[in-house]
């Protein structure tokens, strides 16, 4: 591609940085990518699946980047082909898998919590969900649980005791949200993509949770990429026509 500067790839997040929190990509923005792509090497990584990265960035987003990576990049894509897949269970085995499920439950069954639902693990492809309390309780329910957890602590003393048993697995503990805490393989956040960027010597990651304990701390404090936080789509934009496309004082 004529003009396209060499060796350097611009990567973005989705939510909240391509596209509005939960939202579709806008036209405008959409044309904006794709004139950043005469400019240079362009890639997406989300930690959401492909089917809800197209909802936001489109059916054809394969091939409107030239990277796609899924799932942190557990299913990563390079000019519109698949060139890796990864699953906690091809990873672990189900050896290892089964024997962290059934600690889990019986952990969860003997534990003295005021009330108890249903789904107290849900598995996705590349991390396990656990909850306490269990995932289908109610709106009300889980603001209870919150409550009861932030004084007695069920989640973190239940992640130091995991944590321990299965230091051999070397997993990630990670507490977020009101109910669950997600469990996945080291080195499965965000920057699991970089492994397929090692021909860019210079990787601008451009992401809106980019503090500590946010889904793109890990890849924008890493030391292979320029990180570049933003607080909304428009933001950018900006930032990229100021870093890839302005011209200089001078310039032809
Ligand atoms: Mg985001």
């Amino acid at each position: 591609m004529v003009g396209r500067k060499p060796g350097i790839i611009a990567l973005f997040d989705v939510d909240g940085t391509l596209t509005y929190p939960r939202k579709a990509i806008t036209p405008k923005m959409l044309e904006f990518m794709q004139d950043l792509r005469k400019v240079v090497t362009i890639g997406v990584v989300g930690g959401s699946d492909l089917i809800k990265i197209s909802e936001q960035l489109g059916n054809s987003v394969i091939s409107d980047y030239d990277y796609v990576f899924a799932e942190n990049g557990l299913v990563a894509y390079k000019n519109g082909e698949l060139i890796g897949k990864q699953s906690l269970k091809s990873f672990l085995g189900e050896e290892k898998l089964k024997e962290l499920i059934n600690f889990t439950l019986h952990y969860i069954a003997d534990l003295d919590i005021p009330i108890k639902r249903g789904t107290f693990i849900e598995f996705r492809s590349g991390m396990l969900n656990v909850s306490p309390i269990g995932r289908n309780c109610s709106q009300e329910e889980r603001e209870d649980f919150e409550k009861f957890d932030e004084v007695h602590k069920i989640r973190s003393k239940m992640v130091s005791i995991l944590r321990e048993k299965f230091k051999h697995l070397n997993l990630t503990f990670s507490i977020g949200g009101q109910i669950s805490f997600d469990v996945f393989p080291q080195g499965w956040d965000k920057t699991y993509c970089l492994q397929y960027l090692e021909d860019f010597p210079e990787i601008h990651f451009f992401g809106d949770k980019t503090y500590k304990g946010g889904n793109d701390f890990e890849i924008y404090d890493s030391a292979v990429t320029v990180g570049h936080t933003v607080i909304s789509p428009t933001d950018t934009a900006e930032k990229c026509k100021s870093l890839f496309i302005a011209t200089k004082p001078g310039d032809a």
